[in-house]
């Protein structure tokens, strides 16, 4: 059976058993099971939303669980608000908490994201008990008890949490699907590459904080509701926090279900521990068996249980309707063009579309770009040729932004981008490849080369991951490209080379006014070589501005105008190939480097 259908009828099927479980059962300790477990479950579908796409592991968020619990908590003790009004206020409040959380932990990644995280958790969890004004401290804060009839047992607190879960499980599919989804996995893979494409990551980082943040919010007002008895150190929890974790990391990370599953089976086991295991020692029984289960977690299911029966499953790997590789022939123009639809305005007669002045990097003690000038005219190809370490790539990641200059002037398209992040810099029409391509293993060929952004809108981050007019115009490129059966695979099914070829149409789609590439032709068959070459020729016609790093003097003269050489982090020549290299401080510069200057032989 097809395994959308399955997942369809278990879906359904799933949610219409836990709507009339509290009708049918009257069970009041399996009505508390499940409301603890939904808890859980919108917890870890929210934090997946971070830790699982962008794979940015907080440890901080029960912390929303407790400011969404507090508000609840102080609003109805203390205003009388109704705690089901008071949730969504707590959801409010763990939005712009989550958005403040998101400015300050801007430049962390790894483990000091999650490190600051848990700092923030104990803080909140530290200001809450001293305040005792406001939360009652380590007294404990106490919300008026239910109004409703007995006989509608919990039903209240179950179908609201119940609702909150849904809405969370939907806004975490949503966000999957999106512009959104595709940049968090992006982030995920390689959060430098994704600046460079033009990608605010920094957006992308918040708006996914806060929308994992809020609904758990919402929930743990309820939660206060539903518990009637707030104490801060039960509540500012790192074991929620760690449950939360485990939950997602057993279920699946990433995935929109795996955390709900995972949430399914660890609640009942912790019920259980805290029910059967009294004692003085339940405390270090529940450590062993939850700090076990993560790393039995970690070693056995990498991935979850979910991914894990996905791909076991017959015909669930490639599951979406666009997926089948049924566009293009895969013939392949070995020119290269149409490589992407370029609107902006350029063609000759324009000024220089990139000038670089008194560019300066050291490294420690090392210059290695030492007070670099050097332009490249609109609609040419220009070399950089130099020995290796002579600091091209350097060179590169100084006008990229990779890297910050100590000092200089970089102006692309006549606009100053020195002081620029990356973002702004690729918007303003910069593109670079890498000397290794970095292409992202989580996405497909072809979400690989829609995923650039030309300039930032907010809207358009909720589009589908790759519209038709994308998907139309990215199949054009890949089958230009001989790759049309390779669209909907991960580009690790590539070759070196072809992963080179995919990362320039990658590049190709902001629209740029100038191109770098990093040794392009380096460790690549001659086929793709020529097919390169096609394809640089090409967007030379078309306008673009090039400037090309490469050792192959051959592939080089047949392409450029005019070279630059390198050597110890200065331009030492510049002139076309010919001229350079009857440049006698060139041949010194390469004495005794690996790459001669002449046996590439003579022009093609
Ligand atoms: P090329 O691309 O011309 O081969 P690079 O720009 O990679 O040269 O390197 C130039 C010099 O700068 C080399 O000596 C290299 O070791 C040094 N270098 C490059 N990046 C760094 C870094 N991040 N930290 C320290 N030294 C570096
Ligand atoms: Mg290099």
């Amino acid at each position: 059976m097809n395994a959308a259908v399955v997942r369809r009828t278990l879906l359904v099927g799933g949610v219409a058993l836990l709507a009339v479980f509290p009708l049918v059962s009257g069970s009041l300790y399996y009505q508390n099971l499940l409301i603890l477990t939904f808890l859980l479950a919108i917890g870890a579908s929210g934090w997946n939303i971070m830790g699982g796409y962008a794979g940015y592991i907080s440890l901080g968020n029960s912390a929303f669980v407790g400011l969404g619990a507090y508000t609840t908590g102080i609003l109805a003790a203390k205003h009388g608000v109704s705690p089901f009004l008071g949730c969504l206020v707590g959801g409010l409040v763990c939005a712009v908490a989550a958005a403040l959380l998101s400015l300050v932990t801007r430049r962390t990644r790894g483990m000091y994201f999650v490190i600051v995280t848990f700092a923030a958790l104990q803080l909140l969890g530290t200001v809450a008990t001293t305040w005792t004004s406001l939360t009652g401290g380590s007294k404990g804060l106490a919300l008026p008890l239910p109004t409703w009839s007995l006989a509608h047992q919990d039903w209240p607190f179950y179908y609201s949490l119940l609702a909150v879960l849904v809405v969370t499980v939907a806004v975490s599919a949503l966000v999957r699907r999106s512009k959104l989804g595709l940049g968090l996995f992006a982030i995920q893979d390689d959060e430098d590459k994704a600046t460079g494409l033009g990608l605010r990551t920094a957006v992308y980082k918040m708006i996914a904080f806060v929308l994992g943040g809020t609904f758990v919010g919402v929930a743990g007002g309820i939660y206060a509701y539903y518990v009637t008895f707030l104490n801060t150190s039960a509540v500012f929890d790192i074991v929620t926090s760690m449950l939360i974790v485990l939950s997602a990391l057993l279920g699946g990370r990433g995935t929109v279900w795996g955390p709900v599953l995972g949430a399914f089976i660890i609640e009942p086991l912790a019920n259980l521990t805290t029910t059967n295991l009294g004692g003085a020692d339940s405390g270090a029984i529940r450590l062993l068996l939850f700090g076990g289960l993560l790393g039995g977690v970690a070693l056995f299911l990498p991935r979850g249980v979910l991914p894990t029966i996905a791909t076991r499953w017959p015909g669930a790997r490639r599951s979406t309707p666009e997926a089948s590789p049924s566009t293009g022939t895969g013939t392949g123009r070995s020119d290269g063009a149409p490589v992407t639809a370029l609107d902006r305005p350029r063609g000759d007669g324009r000024p220089n579309v990139l000038e670089v002045d008194h560019l300066v990097k050291s490294f420690g003690g090392l210059r290695a770009v030492d007070s670099v000038a050097l332009t490249v005219a609109a609609g040419s190809i220009t070399g950089l040729i130099g020995p290796n370490g002579s600091g091209k790539t350097t060179l590169f990641n100084l006008i990229d932004g990779t890297i910050g200059a100590q000092s200089g002037r970089i102006a692309v398209d006549q606009r100053h981008l020195e002081r620029r992040g990356r973002p702004t810099r690729a918007h303003a029409g910069l593109a670079r490849t890498y000397q290794l391509p970095r292409l992202f293993p989580s996405l497909t060929v072809i979400e690989n080369i829609v995923l650039p952004e030309r300039r930032f809108s907010l809207r358009r981050l909720f589009l589908k991951r790759v519209t038709p007019a994308e998907r139309d115009r990215a199949m054009a490129v890949v089958d230009s490209l001989g790759l049309a059966s390779y669209a909907d695979t991960s580009p690790g099914d590539l070759s070196y080379g072809q992963r080179k070829l995919v990362e320039l149409a990658q590049v190709l789609w902001l629209d740029p006014v100038l191109v770098m590439l990093d040794e392009p032709a380096a460790g690549i068959s001659p086929a793709l070589s020529q097919r390169l070459a096609g394809m640089i020729r090409s967007l030379h016609r078309q306008g673009v501005g090039i400037l090309l790093v490469e050792h192959d003097l051959a592939f080089l003269s047949s392409l450029c105008q005019r070279v630059y050489v390198m050597s110890g982090g200065q331009i030492i020549a510049n002139g076309t190939v010919a001229e350079v290299r009857a440049d006698q401080h060139v041949v010194d510069a390469y004495l005794g480097d690996s790459v001669a200057l002449n046996p590439a032989g003579a022009p093609a």
